[in-house]
């Protein structure tokens, strides 16, 4: 019976490759037509279409599973979607690179090396509501920008044009992401009152360009406020006068996310997440600390969207808990890594992890374990 079953399934995915070889030419070559300068991912191209066919065809997909086996292209690296995964701190890229500034020369290596060891950028609200589309076999990477400065987002005045700074933060990333499409293009800017990016003509511009980029825009208080020191009233008034502000510069926006200017909570952890004043209320889904690890999975036990951990973007002054200590420390421990199986529907984990899962985080989606 099984093997009449696997016999039946194999002839199903032989003709499907065969059609996904047709399709796969015919857009290959339309799309070497319109630019034949940019080489194509090919590899991961069709690794997406063969996994879109998979998810299409959710029979098979059951029979694989009924057989207890894991479908083949989930099964090297093995996923993990109970792992953990980092969220990048920045401040300004510019020179020359120090604690709390990263030159424009290492933000390109970063992103490189990120890429090279299979990370995948996902936009932190993505992260948090666990709706992490990225292929089987890569690892998310939440990109975090706090405190607007120039360096993020900087307009260069050039023979009366406007051009975007090359060796600005969004700059880097959308040319990187041109250049890689299988990256990704995701990140969230925490900004601050009344001049965010220091260039007062631009804010309206450059705020509709990166909510129309799909970039995010983040809750930093209206005026870099140290919420660990101000009155109950005053933390709202921070919190929620960012709100109104953003709100101006981009009608009906939901800023849905916190960074705590230096890592300082309200002593009520509480008003961090909810509160109003003066009419304008406002309602985090996430709150960023400033320190020191990488974050568990949105569909571990473990997780709270309320402090999460970020990890330093620099080389330092970090006490061996910077970007490149946790990258390390993946290579080194493989199993602690968020590993997607490209797959939304399913949350796969090795059975050793069942156990920290957070039945309630799955909403309509299904967990499946492999034996480890
Ligand atoms: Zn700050």
């Amino acid at each position: 019976m099984k093997k009449k079953k696997m016999q039946g399934f194999y002839l199903i995915i032989a003709s499907l490759l065969m059609m996904l070889m047709i399709v796969s030419c015919q857009s290959q070559s339309a799309l070497q037509e319109e630019d034949n300068k940019k080489p194509l991912p090919q590899d991961s191209l069709q690794a997406e279409k063969d996994r879109d066919t998979l998810e299409e065809n959710n029979e098979e997909v059951e029979q694989v599973e009924a057989a207890g086996e894991i479908p083949p292209e989930l099964q090297e690296p093995q996923p993990n979607e109970l792992g953990e995964y980092m969220i990048l701190m920045y401040h300004e890229i510019g020179h020359p690179e120090s604690e709390w500034r990263r030159t424009p020369e290492n933000f390109r290596r970063d992103l490189q090396i990120l890429y090279e060891q299979g990370y995948r950028a996902v936009s932190l609200n993505d992260m948090v509501r666990g709706t992490i589309s990225i292929p089987a076999g890569t690892s998310p990477v939440v990109f975090a920008f706090d405190d607007a400065n120039k360096g993020n987002f900087n307009y260069l005045e050039i023979n009366g044009g406007l051009e975007i700074d090359p060796d600005c933060a969004v700059a880097i990333m959308e040319s990187f992401h041109e250049e890689n499409p299988d990256f990704g293009l995701a990140a969230t800017f925490f900004i601050y009152y009344p001049n965010p990016f220091r260039q007062s003509g631009y804010i309206q511009k450059k705020l509709d360009y990166l909510v129309e980029k799909g970039f995010e825009i983040g809750n930093h208080t209206y005026g870099h406020g140290n919420l660990g020191k101000l009155t109950p009233a005053e933390i709202q008034r921070e919190l929620a006068e960012h709100i109104r502000a953003t709100q101006e510069y981009l009608p009906g926006y939901e800023v849905k996310s916190l960074a705590l200017p230096y890592g300082a909570y309200p002593k009520d952890p509480e008003l961090a997440v909810q509160g109003s004043h003066g009419g304008t209320s406002y309602s985090h889904e996430s709150v960023l600390l400033v320190g020191f690890n990488p974050s568990p999975s949105p569909f571990q036990n473990r997780f709270d969207p309320y402090r999460l951990p970020r990890i330093r973007a620099s080389e330092m002054n970090t006490a061996g808990v910077g970007l490149y200590d946790w990258l390390e420390y993946f290579i080194q421990n493989p199993h602690k890594r968020y590993i997607s199986d490209g797959n939304d529907f399913y949350i796969t984990a090795p059975k050793s992890l069942e156990g920290t899962l957070d039945e309630s985080s799955l909403g309509d989606k299904k967990a499946r374990f492999y034996e480890d």
